[in-house]
């Protein structure tokens, strides 16, 4: 979705509230790429604040993903839930490429920030590159592929 910011990104003091949920069709685009299967709508929340003049949207990003175990391959669902904070610009010449790290830059395009866009590179720059079903998940066993969370079948025995 595409959010006018225009009043936030001009006038010091003004505040405005997001809430939104990325689009299903946009959702259908990172399962293809990563994929993640949503149970529930990405959504992001929080509010753009203008302090002395710099805009700054603070919001969380939530979604519920239904994933399967990298070690024992079940199927499990988890719910996520990041906070993230970007400095809104018109371009990134207004930018401090000093201690630029771009990714807390959000570029306002024609005085519109786009929230999918926003809500989905947060996600997946914060989601774990392991999925685990749980965090000491033991995984299968190599020799007979038995779920070693549920039966010890002797083969790994210490
Ligand atoms: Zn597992
Ligand atoms: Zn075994």
């Amino acid at each position: 979705m595409l959010m006018n910011v225009k009043a936030v990104l001009n006038i010091p003091g003004t505040e405005v509230p997001v809430d939104c949920a990325v689009s299903p069709e946009r959702l259908e685009t990172v399962t293809q790429i990563h994929g993640y299967r949503f149970v529930s709508p990405l959504t992001l929340k929080g509010v753009i604040r203008n302090r002395a003049g710099v805009a700054t949207l603070q919001a969380q990003v939530a979604c519920t993903l239904e994933l399967t175990c990298d070690r024992c391959l079940k199927p499990f669902t988890r719910d996520f839930c990041y906070e993230g904070s970007h400095v809104i610009v018109r371009n990134l010449d207004n930018a401090d490429e000093d201690d630029a790290d771009m990714d807390d830059y959000v570029i306002a395009r024609a005085e519109s920030i786009d929230t999918d866009e926003i809500a989905v590179s947060d996600l997946v720059l914060e989601l774990p590159s392991k999925m685990l079903c749980r965090e000491d998940c033991k995984g299968l066993c190599p020799v007979c592929g038995a779920d070693r969370n549920e039966v010890d079948c002797g083969h790994m025995s210490e």
